[in-house]
């Protein structure tokens, strides 16, 4: 019987397949697809970098030439852009002052690749279409479809990395929608976008839209190839009446800059769309079972996190599974730390993210202040720690209180309507 049987060949459960190969714990990834394929998710944050360095993978993404990100941009509708170094902003464990912008079809497959060689089973072209569980309610196994064959497959754990699509978390009943953050996304691949001179090109730009809750990504994949994305309220699209294609280029028009750097701006894609894509899982571990990455909760994109996200929740998963294994209590008590780190992170991105939506002057008038600046830009680079984050949450909502409890205050109409 196979140790971990992990279901998914992406950033989480190929950096956990890494992990655990270095523990010298066997592993089998089934991926459905082949890659190279390609996936929404370019830009990194900075706090991915650590774990490249912990599973030996530094130095193939370094070398293998992917835009560099100094930084990032914030460029509102009306005023001054809020440019952010992250040279600046040194985090602990992280010795660069950049982090990438990647075309994920190569990302994904060189990382595949490095699990390979740190001895990783991957077979692709395998479809999981259950995770089987024995009269005692703990995972055991799964069964699915290779080459028009069915498949059986047995594992003492087995781990859910299969990203949005949630094998287990659909299977058990234990996806729930996100009860407010109801966005979709457009986005394509462009040349001729206009990056501009300046050393900020490469950065992270990201610029703020009319639209409810609306902005817009710019990230280089390459010299020519620019990726661009759209996010709004789900209402927004619905609202306007417009057909797709006509409601993301409208949409750039409204922040002048992104207007001018996308003028020539040339699709060399289809204009690929997801909805309705944030939802968290109820548990994310069982008796032999843990669920990582986006197969265990997704939130709205805004930071740029989910990778990062991916990553650090391989990174802890495999820690437990270590000590599962050891002691030969796969029990979800044994998962449950994992768990608590997962719960209590996403539930400082979650509130984050709706302060950030609730008030966008609030977010970008801490940005601004030199006191608040340091933990704001340590959640921006992915570095979530409770305490720090408390404080810049506790600041955020002061300042949405304020403007909410005012009679009248110049922020007032950029409330949006959103439950905090
Ligand atoms: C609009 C948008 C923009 C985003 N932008 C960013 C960004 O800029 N930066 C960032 O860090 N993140 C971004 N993300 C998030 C990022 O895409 C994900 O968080 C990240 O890919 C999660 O990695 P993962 O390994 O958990 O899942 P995935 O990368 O989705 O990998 C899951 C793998 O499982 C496979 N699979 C699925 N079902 C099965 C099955 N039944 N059997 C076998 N295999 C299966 C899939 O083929 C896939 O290869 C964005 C997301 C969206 C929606």
């Amino acid at each position: 019987m196979i140790d971990v049987i992990i279901i998914g060949a992406g950033p989480a459960g190929l950096t956990l397949g890494c992990y655990l190969a270095q523990e010298g714990i066997p592993c089998l990834i089934v991926e459905r697809e082949h890659h190279p394929r390609p996936h929404v998710g370019e830009s990194l944050m900075p706090s991915t970098v650590r774990i490249m360095r912990e599973i030996g993978f530094h130095a193939l993404v370094e070398s293998a030439g992917f835009p560099h990100s100094g930084g990032v941009v914030y460029h509102p509708q009306i005023g001054f852009d809020i440019a952010l170094a992250y040279r600046d902003f040194p985090q602990e464990g992280i010795d660069q002052d950049y982090t990438y912008h990647v075309d994920r079809a190569r990302f994904d497959m060189l990382l595949m690749k490095h699990a390979e060689e740190l001895g990783c089973d991957i077979v692709q072209g395998v479809s999981v279409d259950e995770v089987l569980f024995g009269d005692d309610g703990h995972a055991g196994g799964i069964r699915g479809s290779f080459a028009g064959e069915e498949l059986f497959l047995e594992g003492k754990i087995i781990v859910d990395a299969a990203g949005r699509a949630t094998r287990i978390g659909r299977q058990l009943g234990l996806r729930t929608d996100h009860p407010v953050l109801h966005q979709f996304a457009l986005h394509t691949w462009c040349t001729g976008v206009d990056r501009g001179r300046h050393k900020t090109d490469d950065w992270t730009h990201v610029y703020f839209v009319p639209e409810v809750r609306g902005w817009a990504w710019q990230a280089p994949i390459d010299d020519e190839i620019t990726s661009i994305g759209l996010v709004a309220a789900r209402d927004a699209y619905h609202e306007s009446n417009l057909d797709v294609q006509t409601f993301f280029h409208e949409s750039l028009k409204g922040n002048r800059k992104l207007a001018r750097a996308t003028r020539h701006a040339l699709p060399i894609d289809d204009l690929k769309g997801d909805v309705n894509y944030s939802y968290r899982l109820d548990r994310v571990c069982g008796d032999g079972w843990l669920a990582i990455g986006d197969a265990a909760r997704f939130l709205d994109p805004v930071f740029s996190s989910g990778v990062s996200v991916a990553m650090h929740s391989a990174r802890y998963a495999a820690e437990r599974i270590s000590i599962a294994l050891e002691s030969g209590d796969l029990s979800r008590d044994t998962f449950l730390p994992y768990e608590d780190t997962v719960f209590t992170g996403a539930a400082i991105w979650d509130d984050f993210t709706r302060l950030f939506y609730r008030l966008l002057p609030g977010f970008t008038h801490l940005l601004e202040t030199k006191e608040h600046r340091p933990a704001m830009m340590r959640m921006i680079q992915g570095d979530v720690q409770p305490d720090s984050s408390k404080e810049i949450l506790d600041q955020l909502r002061a300042i949405v209180r304020t403007v909410e409890e005012a009679d009248s205050h110049p922020w007032k109409d950029e409330l949006v309507d959103l439950p905090l």
